[in-house]
């Protein structure tokens, strides 16, 4: 007899940054449809990867309707959760937001800037269990998500019997080795490294300058027990992530300065 999904009966959204018709949103859709056959996708019209949490307030944002239980948003991945739990789900909400699977790893002070896990914070806000999915590339090509296809299904089913708070959402990446070379699973915290943007500079066609800002040239720094390390030496990386942005150790000294 197969093993009982631990999602069996569970509402899932699926979203992502990547856009509708990113095959990283199809592999996690059949992955959510592995666990449960209550999946729901709602992700952005055209590509929001590196908008963080933006909502969109200065325009009106269309949900158009696919297929039954498919729809794009023209918004961003947060007006996708916030949309998706306010309107379409008045009566039942989801158990679970699944986000990604992204298209490159969101590692270190990637979070920072991610649509993807910005995503899984709105559903945190929320109050639902979130988790973002985010897969390294891989350097020698393609299947792109293999180890997520591979190995995402026990993960999430993992996280899904984890008596998990209401402040937290999950953050995972997949490293870019192949599926059968993966080594563990690792509980790991947010990483850190030296970003330095490389900007392009040129000319469009009419001679005006223009500055591009291209992908990290980042030192990575492998501190150890973080999600940089993990994926660096083929692990999966899951690091629990909350919202709370407040630096402890400075708030001790500043109350002392202020009081
Ligand atoms: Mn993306």
């Amino acid at each position: 007899m197969a093993k009982r999904s631990p999602l069996a009966g569970a509402r899932i959204l699926v979203t992502n940054d990547d856009g509708i018709h990113a095959p990283g949103l199809k592999v996690l859709q059949n992955i959510a449809k592995s666990l449960s056959d209550d999946v729901w996708v709602v992700a952005p019209e055209s590509e929001q990867s590196a908008v963080a949490h933006a909502l969109t307030l200065r325009r009106p944002v269309r949900l158009r309707k696919l297929a039954p239980r498919r729809y794009a948003l023209d918004g961003t991945p947060t007006d996708c959760v916030l949309i998706a739990a306010h309107k379409l789900f008045k009566e039942r909400r989801p158990d679970l937001v699944l986000s990604g699977v992204n298209d490159g790893g969101n590692l270190g002070e990637d979070v920072t800037y991610s649509g993807t896990v910005a995503a899984a914070m709105e559903g945190c806000l929320l109050g639902l269990r979130a988790i973002a999915l985010s897969q390294q590339r891989n350097p020698r090509g393609e299947p792109r998500f293999a180890v997520a296809e591979r190995h995402a299904p026990e993960v999430i089913g993992k996280l899904a019997g984890f008596d998990w708070g209401r402040d937290m959402l999950i953050n995972v990446n997949f490293p870019a080795c192949a599926p059968e070379d993966v080594r563990g699973v690792v509980a790991c915290k947010q990483g850190s490294r030296d970003l330095g943007s490389a900007i392009v500079e040129g000319a469009d066609p009419g001679g005006r300058p223009y500055l591009w800002i291209g992908s990290y040239q980042s030192d990575v720094t492998r501190a150890r027990n973080t999600d940089l390390a993990a994926v660096a030496r083929d692990a999966i990386a899951v690091t629990p992530l909350h919202l709370d942005l407040t630096h402890r150790a400075a708030l001790k000294r500043l109350q002392t300065l202020f009081g």
